[in-house]
């Protein structure tokens, strides 16, 4: 069990106004990444990068993602405190821990099998209690749909059309779609039961969702 020491916190502060700075604007998403220790998700000989703002490597060729894009994808989330989440790539369990720091109401789905134990692990060790599942989540959880707000943590080909199904009216999903190499932060919100905008924001370079939906999918 790692500490979470005064220099740290420091650390942590520090990174809040480098995001504050870079656009971050929602008290509760810059709150959350201010109460997460990122130095847990880190092993000890890499815990000086923990608070810099970048992605790192967790192993099975993934990544934790870079702060800002944490911080970017939450604030798209518009996140409350009574809203029911579904992120897709556990990953690390970072982003998941920054969730759970606004609503307790948070169910994540990991694809690699040795991931999701992984993160398993550090929600037991941690006491943090998602919901976690092992499995596709490019078809999204349909056995606890709807959900208020939908978050993918990998890029996407597309918008795989599970996920707008799993979404209640007035809910929001968030999904990086483009090629393997670049993809535009999307967001898709539900306004009504068959009415839909859809929302173009900056670029970032993700890991590819694979499965049914994303890049396993059989295209021509
Ligand atoms: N949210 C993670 C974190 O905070 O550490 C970062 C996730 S990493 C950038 C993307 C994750 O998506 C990887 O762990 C990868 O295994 C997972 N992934 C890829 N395709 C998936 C799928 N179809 N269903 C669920 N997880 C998937």
């Amino acid at each position: 069990m790692q500490t979470d020491s005064y220099r740290h916190r420091g650390m942590r502060r520090a990174l809040v106004n480098h995001l504050r700075e870079k656009g971050i604007r929602d008290e509760r998403v810059l709150a959350a990444i201010g109460a997460v220790p990122r130095h847990f998700f880190f092993e000890k000989a890499f815990l000086e990068q923990a608070y810099q703002d970048k992605a790192f490597p967790i192993g099975e060729g993934q990544t934790i993602s870079q702060p800002y894009t944490v911080a970017f994808q939450s604030e798209l989330l518009q996140l409350k405190p009574t809203d029911k989440v579904l992120e897709i790539g556990t990953g690390s369990g970072y982003q998941c821990s920054v969730l759970l720091q606004i609503t307790p109401h948070v169910y994540t789905i990991e694809y690699n099998r040795a991931l999701y134990e992984k993160a398993l692990l550090f929600f037991k060790k941690y006491g943090l209690k998602p919901h976690a599942f092992h499995g596709d989540g490019s078809l999204g959880l349909l056995q606890h749909a709807p959900y208020d707000k939908i978050i993918v943590t990998a890029g996407a080909p597309g918008v795989p059309k599970a996920l707008v199904q799993q979404l209640n009216v007035g809910g929001c999903l968030v999904i990086p779609v483009g090629s393997e190499s670049s993809q535009k932060m999307v967001r898709i919100t539900r306004v009504e039961e068959n009415e839909f905008t859809k929302e173009e924001f900056t670029s970032f370079k993700f890991v590819p969702l694979l499965g049914k939906s994303g890049w396993e999918s059989e295209r021509f």
